[in-house]
């Protein structure tokens, strides 16, 4: 039996990636994606067929939010089927919150999902947005025995794939936007395209692929300061409807020891409110009871959220939520890597 080549469905959502300049006024405008094999030859020399996509109305990645999460799912959804690998386009900015949202959202996903995007409008002349696109979709025909080789959301920026859900934007202007600091690189673009298979997220094969399309905002983040003040963490607290909190804390999990604080906890947590505890960390992981000043977050039921990033605690949140996670085992789930999105 011969397979034909791998095709890709290139997802346009909007950013900085689908922008070219307009050489006399210097304003930039979005791109027709629909001339995109015109617009950069280099596509032609892929061994796969490309076709796009493109949002109705581009928007700056500032503008995302969970309705748009779920029109990208469903896309994806409807055409599952008919694609080896999913390649979409979105502004740099929020996009590790996206792409986290998306690997909760598509399980037992068996094909490639690679968000990418540029800190360079395409059309401008040191692009990064070229590079960025071509090994993207490079990536997402990868084939090993006519099956895909990544099998997972991941994030491709600046010669590195990363697990989508263990990155974070780390810088404004450098090209290397990006970085998975819990977690080594998927892919590594040189002279070669080295994968790191050993690290590639392994689904359950014999499971067919789900969309969840529910995802519950009633929650909030909080990043502790030294002098946040018991009024303002209340008022958070005594927000209506309030059901998930993940309170960003310092080094390995470890918080202030005052009395109002714990009592704050100790009181959402009797209402059910469901607290995960973070590090403001870049890297590393929290480790509840290891000094005393998390001792008694780890006593009062506080969840752990590991080594996770800000961005996928925060999506993991809204999808376990979403999934009306019963009381008793919410904690346990959470804990537990769905995605590898944990150690
Ligand atoms: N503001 C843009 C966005 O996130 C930046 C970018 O595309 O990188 O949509």
């Amino acid at each position: 039996m011969t397979k034909s080549r791998p095709n890709i469905l290139l997802i346009y959502t909007g950013g900085t990636i689908g922008m070219v300049k307009d050489f006399e006024t210097g304003a930039l405008r979005a791109f027709d994606f629909k001339n995109l094999l015109d617009r950069i030859p280099e596509l032609k020399q892929l061994d796969c067929d490309i076709e796009t996509f493109s949002f109705a109305e581009p928007i700056d990645s500032s503008n995302m939010n969970p309705k748009y999460w779920v029109e990208i799912a469903e896309i994806i959804e409807s055409n599952y089927d008919a694609f080896d690998g999913f390649v979409v386009l979105h502004g740099s900015d929020t996009m590790s919150y996206t792409a986290s949202a998306l690997s909760f959202m598509l399980e037992h996903l068996a094909k490639p999902v690679v968000f990418t995007g540029s800190q360079l409008p395409i059309g401008d002349l040191r692009t990064d947005a070229k590079e960025n696109l071509i090994t993207s979709i490079h990536v997402a025909s990868l084939q090993r025995y006519n099956k895909p080789v990544i099998k997972e959301v991941t994030l491709y920026f600046e010669y590195k794939l990363y697990r989508a859900n263990r990155t974070t934007k780390i810088n404004a202007e450098h090209f290397e936007a990006f970085a998975s600091l819990n977690y080594p690189d998927l892919v590594t673009s040189g002279v070669h395209l080295k994968v790191n298979h050993d690290y590639l997220f392994k689904p359950n094969l014999k499971k067919s692929f789900k969309v969840h399309k529910v995802l519950d905002v009633n929650i909030a983040l909080i990043k502790l300061f030294p002098g946040i003040s018991e009024g303002v963490l209340q008022s958070i607290f005594n927000t209506p409807g309030l059901k998930g909190v993940v309170l960003e804390t310092y080094g390995a999990g470890n918080c202030t020891t005052e009395q109002w604080f714990f009592d704050i906890l100790k009181a959402a947590i009797s209402k059910g409110i469901h607290i995960v505890n973070i590090t403001q960390c870049s890297g590393g992981s929290v480790l509840m009871g290891q000094y005393q000043t998390s001792e008694q977050l780890k006593k009062m039921g506080v969840i752990s959220g590991k080594d996770i990033t800000s961005e996928a605690a925060i999506c993991k949140l809204m999808y376990l939520l979403g999934q009306n996670v019963s009381a008793k085992v919410f904690k346990t789930i959470y804990e537990t890597s769905l995605r590898g999105e944990m150690a």
